[in-house]
């Protein structure tokens, strides 16, 4: 599939979305997100799209920060892998977000607290 494929396939979706969702509340707060999950082992890439209307966002010592670390390639390590839908192999597969349109107004969550629970003093 070439890039021309891809763009116009995320239009549609986006286009789509916002045809079936009309009402001011979408066109004002809703953007969609694409979603890919590479599997380690084929590389096979499994693709969702979703609406969103909040980004939440690792808290960093400024916004741009949080923003940039957000659309960083993550993997999924160790007691987290993926089961790859296409090899049927776990792996530790890499995950990255990117955003396909962005809504009028856009709300960010900072995380002020640890994975457990414990607020990050050091920053807040
Ligand atoms: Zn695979």
């Amino acid at each position: 599939m070439s890039d021309l494929n891809c763009t116009r396939t995320s239009i549609d979706i986006n286009r789509q979305y916002f045809e079936s969702n009309p009402s001011i509340i979408d066109s004002t707060f809703i953007g969609i997100e694409k979603n890919i999950v590479e599997c380690a082992n084929c590389k096979y890439q499994s693709v969702t799209y979703k609406p969103y209307s909040v980004m939440s966002l690792e808290l960093t010592d400024s916004l741009e920060n949080s923003i940039s670390e957000y659309f960083q390639t993550k993997s999924l390590g160790k007691g987290n892998e993926y089961r790859c839908e296409k090899c049927e192999e776990k792996s530790e597969a890499k995950v990255i977000e990117e955003i396909l349109s962005l809504p009028n107004i856009l709300v960010f969550h900072l995380k002020r607290f640890d994975s457990r629970g414990k607020k990050k003093h050091d920053i807040v």
